[in-house]
């Protein structure tokens, strides 16, 4: 390698000053790097397939740029976002890369989907007329991608519209079809029965469509065998490190961490309650530590102290500590009579998530799945990138 191609540090966002370590109640840190090594281990599972990032939803909350340029960095070139606004904003930052939507096309977004080079996948009838009606106006077949669905009943073709479409429709014809796609009902299950049963009925309605690229799998479908593969896997969740089978071991690595701010420390004596509604009441002398995030941050209020069988944690000075008491909009209190107080003291910083506490943990404590507790995560934060591999 000669001098100039050593690889340079690659930029990041950097703290504003309205948001840094001191003026935020909480740090979350985003490792661009685990998320590299995610792509590569994804890749590395899917052989000849092309491994596409999903990065709608700003990359699950944790910020669409810095992550796709990291995504490229690793090698990733295909990218899914929801909508136009998305992909417009993603255009700007890669002009090379293929970017799918996967809402389809919205009434009237034709035009602009066309300025910035987006590829609606498109998933019903009068989608592909509109589509097929702007390419003949403009005289350009424009590339576009088209879902089928295959059980779940949400976006897609069903049969009788994709037989219709293959007998008589000339609209099929004023565009080019880089991509069919269909999504899977219940992919977090790798042994459900319906996951082959959708694989087959994909394949009967590829069959009747002109030849083109075919993707099924997310996150699940691409850590599922290879038959889920095809041409192309488009995971998101697994990128950011949170977990897609439900009855397995998470193989991806942590991506997120997010450090809470000690306001202060009070003595609450036995017989007392906290918080809102008094709905917790102390059992002993307590320790209760006030740390500033709430559920206007994301800390949903549903991880408020309860009897629940798996209360939510926080971890501080080498310790679990139970929220306890109602979460509030921009705090939580926390029981840490356990802790010792060099580390339960004002300006203190407990782990929300990171090391011991996983983006899983999180999500199953509140009773919810990865994807929310990571799209949920405020403005309010001071975000830290580390830097990315550049290649
Ligand atoms: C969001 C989405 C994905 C990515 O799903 P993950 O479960 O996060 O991997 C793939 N395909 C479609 C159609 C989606 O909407």
């Amino acid at each position: 390698m000669s001098d100039t191609e050593i690889p340079e540090e690659a930029p990041v966002p950097q703290p504003t000053e309205e948001l840094s370590s001191e003026t935020a109640g909480g740090t979350l840190m985003i490792d661009l790097r685990a998320i590299q090594a995610n792509y590569r281990y994804l890749a590395g599972r899917v052989g000849r397939a092309e491994c596409g990032a999903a990065v709608k939803a700003d990359a699950y909350g944790l910020g669409m740029i810095p992550v796709a340029q990291a995504l490229w960095a690793a090698g990733c070139r295909t990218f899914f976002v929801a909508l136009p606004c998305e992909g417009a904003k993603l255009r700007k930052t890669l002009p090379e890369a293929t970017i799918y939507l996967l809402g389809g096309l919205l009434p009237g977004s034709a035009d602009f989907v066309a300025e910035h080079n987006l590829q609606p996948v498109l998933s019903s009838v009068e989608e592909i007329s509109e589509w097929a009606q702007f390419c003949r106006q403009q005289d350009r077949r424009l590339p576009a991608g088209i879902h089928v669905d295959t059980g779940i009943n949400r976006l897609g073709l069903s049969r009788s519209q994709v037989e219709c479409l293959a007998a008589s429709h000339k609209d099929l014809r004023a565009f080019r079809i880089t991509l069919i796609i269909s999504h899977l009902a219940c992919g977090d299950m790798p042994n459900a029965p319906m996951n082959r049963e959708q694989l087959a009925v994909f394949d009967r309605l590829r069959a009747l469509l002109p030849e083109a690229r075919a993707s099924i799998a997310n996150s699940a479908g691409t850590l599922n065998v290879a038959d889920f593969h095809y041409d192309l896997v488009r995971p998101g969740i697994a990128l950011y490190g949170g977990k897609a089978l439900i009855d397995r071991a998470n193989p991806m690595k942590q991506v997120v961490s997010l450090y809470g701010t000690v306001l202060s420390v009070r003595e609450v004596k036995a017989g007392e309650t906290v918080g809102y509604s008094a709905t917790w009441k102390c059992e002993r002398n307590s320790q209760i530590a006030i740390i500033s995030v709430g559920y206007a941050d994301g800390f949903f209020r549903c991880l408020s102290g309860s009897s629940r069988s798996e209360r939510a944690h926080v971890f501080i000075g080498g310790q679990f500590a139970p929220v306890v008491g109602r979460v509030s909009m921009d705090m939580i209190t926390v029981d840490v009579t356990d802790v010792p107080s060099e580390f339960a003291r004002r300006g203190g910083r407990a782990e929300l998530i990171g090391p011991h506490i996983t983006v899983d943990d999180l999500a199953r404590w509140a009773g919810t799945i990865p994807y929310e507790v990571l799209t949920a995560l405020g403005p309010r934060y001071c975000r830290l990138y580390s830097p990315y591999d550049p290649r």
